[in-house]
């Protein structure tokens, strides 16, 4: 009998440990020695399962339910609680659809929703009620979006969004960006995701090639909220992606009980600038049902972001930005 190879022969996979992330929170709990916070959990995961990377949790600390990255991934029945205000389309994108899986609110850019799929589930996502089904666009082979972009010559940018973008297939990939080479005003490529940080494995060599081939410059937003998700197999792969062309943005969402104090920011900027990342947006948390318990006042973001600006250089203060339904642009709060 030929012996089977030994998984540890092959090349690392992303996608096994996309697959592999943990999906149940009792399994969850107890590798982090927590069980006693099972009575917490809502049925059903409140309707968002839980979902989260095995090497995002390796940085989690054992036997903290205060742990930062913890907080952002355990469904808790707090979600539950209504609350005033906190609805499914926080920021009014499904009145903005132009084409399946293309918004376009704002001028010059438009966002693709390639994928509703995501390597980790955000407690505080706004697209955690998003209609992904029907309004992705690699479902529609990616034709009428593209179609949409080629027939607006002041789209000059298009942001792959999600869902998260990176977890399509790398060919999935080469399949949108081959359509978009034929379209002459496009002059800039972004990406929004937070696979580089949570799920770094996906910087792989197909995914590289992929990258430093394209006939546009790119920027890549990752999507860190605590310095904590930032371990050296982070660094590495985001050392990578800046090797292969890409310049390297981030946001983070302000919440509460995860980064809400001075010291969490200017820690995640010190981070960031040390791992090669500039900070971009410092997001209001959007007001989606199930996340009221993430809020911080804006009087309070406001104060936190001045005491930042008086500790670190103007160039690592991210923007404190909230999005409204209907504005032009995100609006500024500091
Ligand atoms: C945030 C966002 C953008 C990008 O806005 P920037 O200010 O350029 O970062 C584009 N489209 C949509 C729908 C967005 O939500
Ligand atoms: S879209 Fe981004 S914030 Fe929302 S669940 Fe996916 S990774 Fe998290």
């Amino acid at each position: 009998m030929i012996p089977a190879a030994t998984p540890s022969a092959q090349p690392a996979d992303w996608r096994r440990a996309f697959r592999e992330a943990y999906r149940d929170p009792v399994a969850l709990l107890r590798a982090l020695d927590l069980e006693s916070l099972a009575a917490r959990l809502p049925p059903d995961a409140a309707g968002f399962p839980l979902r989260v990377p095995r090497g995002f949790v390796a940085r989690m600390r054992r036997g903290d339910p205060r742990d930062p990255l913890l907080r952002q991934v355990l469904p808790l029945d707090e979600e539950l609680r209504p609350r005033p205000g906190f609805v499914d389309d926080a920021v009014g994108d499904l009145d903005r659809i132009a084409a399946p899986g293309l918004i376009h609110k704002y001028a010059g850019r438009a966002l693709l929703v390639a994928t509703g799929s995501c390597a980790v589930h955000c407690r505080y996502c706004f697209r955690r009620h998003f209609p992904y089904a029907e309004a992705n666009a690699a479902g529609a082979g990616w034709r009428e979006s593209v179609a949409a972009i080629a027939a607006d010559p002041a789209l000059g940018e298009v942001i792959l969004s999600g869902g998260d973008p990176l977890s399509l297939a790398t060919p999935k990939l080469v399949e949108l960006t081959d359509q978009l080479r034929g379209i002459s005003h496009v002059r800039r490529l972004r990406i929004h995701t937070r696979l580089p940080v949570v799920l770094p494995e996906r910087v792989d060599p197909e995914l590289l090639a992929w990258l430093s081939g394209l006939p546009w410059p790119v920027v890549v937003v990752i999507h860190a909220n605590h310095a904590q998700e930032i371990d050296a197999t982070v660094d590495a792969g985001l050392a990578a992606l800046a090797g292969a062309g890409a310049r390297l943005l981030n946001q983070t969402v302000l919440l509460r009980g995860v980064n809400d104090d001075v010291d969490a920011l200017v820690g995640l900027s010190e981070r960031l600038f040390d791992a090669g990342v500039m900070p971009y947006y410092l997001h209001q948390l959007d007001r989606v049902r199930g996340a009221a318990h993430f809020e911080v006042p804006d009087r309070r973001a406001r104060a936190l972001v001045r005491d930042v600006r008086g500790r670190l250089p103007g160039y690592l203060v991210p923007k404190l930005v909230r999005e409204v339904a209907g504005e032009a642009a995100k609006r500024p709060l500091a």
